[in-house]
């Protein structure tokens, strides 16, 4: 069976509530036919998940968080769990952004917990993996991309949890919020090598169901030809997912077959 592909929104550290009721109240009616085709996912700040969970609790979108902490409670100050993004609505988490791993200085490990946790607890994890301008430039694109994703199976038995219930986005950190985005060729290259490690790691099954997003400065004109290539099975959307008007064009785009 073809693997469904995805358009996510991740809204990063932007909108009020206020501003993301008007979003979501604005997009749905311009996705409503694009859901035999595409599944769509909004990645909302904490603050702003729960109203956006409950204008979209009869639709299909997918709305999720953009980080988590693998304990279910106890004294993690500024901390949120599982059970928490479950009580406010959420289906999906992004874990292992760059930011994060860049900013906050999370790490392989923490990540595997994270993914693992989330799986257990019923959310879909949007793992994110990616090397800087330095390592593709010193040729090390796969030592790090690949070291990344067999970090997560530290944690994951893919035979157990099978292929549907995790997602990979490869996001080239020089290619977030740059403008500069990956060509078509890159994306394929490094998705088709995470599935074929995806193969060797748990099977041929396993690999054909993971779908493997690509991220970094998608926008209306570079979209198709990325989302075109083999392996690429739709995009995790930064700055072009923030105003209803350009998200709604890439959903809908990504939701016609694929030639
Ligand atoms: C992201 O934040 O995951 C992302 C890909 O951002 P942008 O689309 O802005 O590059």
């Amino acid at each position: 069976m073809a693997r469904r592909p995805m358009m996510a929104a991740n809204w990063k550290m932007n909108k009020l509530i206020s501003e993301a009721e008007e979003y979501v109240e604005g997009l749905l009616p311009r996705i409503s036919d694009a859901h035999e085709g595409v599944d769509v996912a909004i990645f909302a700040p904490f603050t702003c998940l729960g109203a956006v969970a409950r204008m979209t609790q009869d639709t299909p979108v997918l709305v999720g968080a953009q980080n988590f902490y693998y304990e279910d409670s106890g004294a993690f100050t500024g901390e949120v769990s599982a059970p928490m993004l479950k009580d406010l609505g959420a289906g999906a988490v992004v874990i292992g952004h760059s930011e994060r791993r860049e900013i906050f200085g999370e790490t392989d490990e923490a990540v595997a917990l994270k993914a693992a946790r989330a799986v257990e607890a019923g959310l879909l994890p949007i793992i994110c993996v990616g090397e800087t301008k330095e390592e593709r430039d010193a040729g090390k694109m796969w030592e790090k991309v690949g070291a990344q994703v067999r970090a997560v199976f530290e944690q994951l038995d893919a035979q157990q949890i099978g292929g549907g219930a995790i997602v990979f986005a490869y996001e080239p950190v020089w290619a977030i919020g740059t403008g500069e985005s990956a060509t078509p060729e890159d994306a394929q290259e490094a998705i088709g090598k995470i599935r074929d490690l995806l193969r060797e790691i748990g099977g041929e099954d396993f690999a054909r169901e993971v779908r493997i997003l690509y991220g970094g400065s998608i926008k209306a004109d570079n979209v198709d030809e990325i989302i075109a290539q083999e392996d690429v099975d739709g995009g995790l959307v930064g700055g072009a997912s923030l105003e209803v008007d350009t998200f709604a064009k890439l959903v809908n785009g990504a939701s016609k077959p694929r030639e």
